[in-house]
């Protein structure tokens, strides 16, 4: 659908950009009744359960127009809400959104926003079923409530870990930490797209639901440190995490040489990498890594939870590494 170039936001109202984004959307066949009417419809697959997650991103807190063109911040909004239904070895499949547009914002960059949000739904065949649109009087807000699905004993909590446990993660860590501090001095990195564009792992936490083999599980958002203390609080344990065997890429190292900042300290405590963050029994090692080979997805064994003493980052001699943020808090 093209509309006349002069035509903006106003022009269109917010009905005109409802149907306009309602033009694009593709429905999956267990959506019964999606975005037009006063509720949506959706069926749950037989036996399974719903699970929820909502997550708001607020212009110039969780993201800046600087930096975020709108088709990859169109992704993320979906991308950072999709890891969280991946983190309950869940199934994602509907999505709502909800835009408070600042005045004068362009169409065109809605359309393309809409473009990143739609392009990554499809990939994970998300449909999005709803929402809401308003205006803004400060910046752009962006609000996105996301539901899945999964069988009732393969659901994943935080709860499940238990002492003696290995601590695993996947992918590598830091990277978009390290990102974020270039990008705000008007740099660019090839680290940029883990900032950017996070890639949820939800084939990877669906093979590790559907195994059986992790005890808790979390992705990380916030940072190693602060996701996995998340695990320690609800599981009522502590941890010692193994600084030197946390997954570094390549580009990490190299950046943080040159800009002289310990890649360690941004592997703990750095967040939005999006990664998954598990534990699970060490007779299921072996197993653990083949399943995650099959997925394509590297996996390493970080740490060892243990009873609740608190969460320990140690040097491979067995002192203690010194951490100097524990992570993204919020306020
Ligand atoms: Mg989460």
């Amino acid at each position: 659908m093209t509309l006349p170039s002069s035509e903006q936001l106003p022009q269109l109202g917010e009905f005109g950009l409802i149907t306009r984004i309602a033009d694009r959307v593709a429905v999956d066949g267990n959506v019964i009744t999606g975005i037009g009417d006063d509720g949506a419809v959706t069926a749950l697959t037989p036996g399974m359960q719903l699970v929820t997650s909502t997550d708001m991103l607020l212009e110039d807190i969780h993201f800046r127009r600087m930096w975020h063109d709108p088709y990859h911040l169109g992704r993320k909004s979906l991308a950072v809400s999709i890891s969280d239904i991946a983190a309950m070895g869940a199934i994602p499949r509907w999505a709502l959104l909800s835009l408070a547009l600042p005045v004068g914002l362009s169409l065109d960059f809605v359309d393309r926003f809409m473009d990143g949000f739609l392009t990554l739904a499809g990939e994970h065949r998300v449909s999005l079923i709803g929402g809401d649109t308003c205006a803004s009087k400060s910046g752009l807000v962006i609000s996105v409530t996301i539901m899945g699905e999964q069988y009732p004993e393969t659901i994943i909590r935080r709860t499940g870990a238990v002492a003696g446990d290995d601590i695993w993660v996947t992918g590598t860590l830091g990277d978009a930490a390290l990102a974020l501090q270039v990008v705000e001095k008007g740099g660019d990195t090839p680290l940029a797209s883990r900032l950017l564009d996070p890639t949820p792992r939800v084939s990877a936490a669906l093979v590790l639901a559907e195994s059986g083999y992790a005890t808790a599980l979390i992705d990380v958002s916030d940072g190693i440190l602060a996701d996995f203390g998340h695990i320690a609080e609800q599981s009522h344990v502590g941890g010692q995490l193994f600084v030197e065997e946390l997954p570094l890429s390549g580009s990490l190292r190299t950046e943080a040489a040159i800009m002289a900042v310990n890649p360690r300290q941004l592997a703990l405590s750095g967040g939005e990498d999006y990664e998954l963050c598990f534990t699970a029994h060490r007779v299921n090692r072996e197993k653990i890594r083949e399943n995650m080979k099959k997925c394509g997805v590297e996996v390493t064994r970080i740490g060892i939870v243990t009873p609740p003493t608190g969460i320990i980052a140690l040097n491979s001699d067995g002192s203690r590494f010194s951490c100097l943020a524990a992570g993204f808090n919020h306020f």
